[in-house]
């Protein structure tokens, strides 16, 4: 039996990076996946993705939906339903990041990071819920960062809007309990994906992964197995929790 036999998931920003390592782990575990992306020239990643996730016997399927903008959430979500049934689980998974110091930083990026990290979490997690409560059971799990528990210079925008969604989630996890919903975060370490690569190049790359006491970054398989195991009911006691997926870096 697979974990995740003939469940919904919802993975956003998956044609690439964590994203896509998610919806791979999960569709292999027996999910049914909807997932989005957002640009244009993401396309031909979405299509080949949703191919390799039919192929493990599964309905795979990729919308394209800006989770910034809560229209676009709730007409996805409502495009899901009707095509998929219900929504079990949910991974809030689309982020950017816009690094530069404060003083340089302007309202317009500040915004932009807010809207796509933060934001985009209450716009989908208003909108699943309403099938996960008609179920009485469900999963919400959302992409936070050691950032947001650390911080660090050169990312303020980064780290409060990844800050800001352990306090939804954990806000979450205390509305949504009594409905059996489980909502929690993970904060993964530097992982390998299009988001990083700029910190593993350079003098500096050594000094950083000295820093990190497993020695190496992250893959986004590693991250899979962990949203795996708040998805599935191996986790069915754990809610409201941040768990770390870095390599040791925040010891
Ligand atoms: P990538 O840049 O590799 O991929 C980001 C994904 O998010 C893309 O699929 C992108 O879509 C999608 N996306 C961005 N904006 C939106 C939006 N407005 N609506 C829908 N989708 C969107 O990032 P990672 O895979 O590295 O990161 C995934 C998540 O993990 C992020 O939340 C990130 O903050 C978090 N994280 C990453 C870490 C790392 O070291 N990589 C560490 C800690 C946390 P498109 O392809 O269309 O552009």
């Amino acid at each position: 039996m697979k974990l995740l036999e003939n469940k919904v998931v919802i993975v956003t920003g998956a044609a690439r990076g964590i994203g896509e390592g998610i919806a791979l782990k999960l569709a292999e575990q027996g999910a049914n996946i909807a997932f989005t992306y957002v640009s244009e020239g993401s396309a031909p990643k979405a299509q080949a993705l949703e191919e390799k996730l039919a192929a493990f016997g599964v309905k795979a399927k990729a919308y394209r939906s800006n989770a910034g903008v809560f229209e676009e959430c709730e007409a996805f979500v409502n495009d899901v339903v009707k095509e998929f049934g219900t929504v079990d689980v949910c991974v809030n998974n689309a982020g950017i990041s816009k690094d530069n110091l404060l003083l340089r930083m302007s309202p317009e990026q500040w915004d932009e990071v807010m809207i796509t990290n933060l934001k985009s979490v209450f716009n989908m997690t208003k909108q699943v819920i309403r099938p996960m409560m008609k179920a009485r059971k469900g999963s919400i799990i959302n992409m936070s960062s050691i950032i947001g528990v650390r911080g660090n210079a050169g990312q303020s925008s980064y780290a409060a809007s990844k800050a800001g969604i352990i306090g939804f989630t954990k806000s979450m996890a205390h509305e949504l309990g009594s409905r059996n919903i489980r909502c929690n975060a993970i904060a993964p370490g530097f992982i390998e994906t299009d988001m990083t690569h700029y910190l593993k190049e350079g003098a500096a790359a050594e000094e950083f992964l000295k820093k990190i006491p497993l020695g190496r970054f992250g893959t986004t398989e590693e991250i899979a197995n962990t949203t795996l195991f708040l998805a599935s009911d191996m986790s069915s006691y754990v809610t409201g929790q941040v768990i770390s997926a870095c390599g040791g870096l925040n010891i």
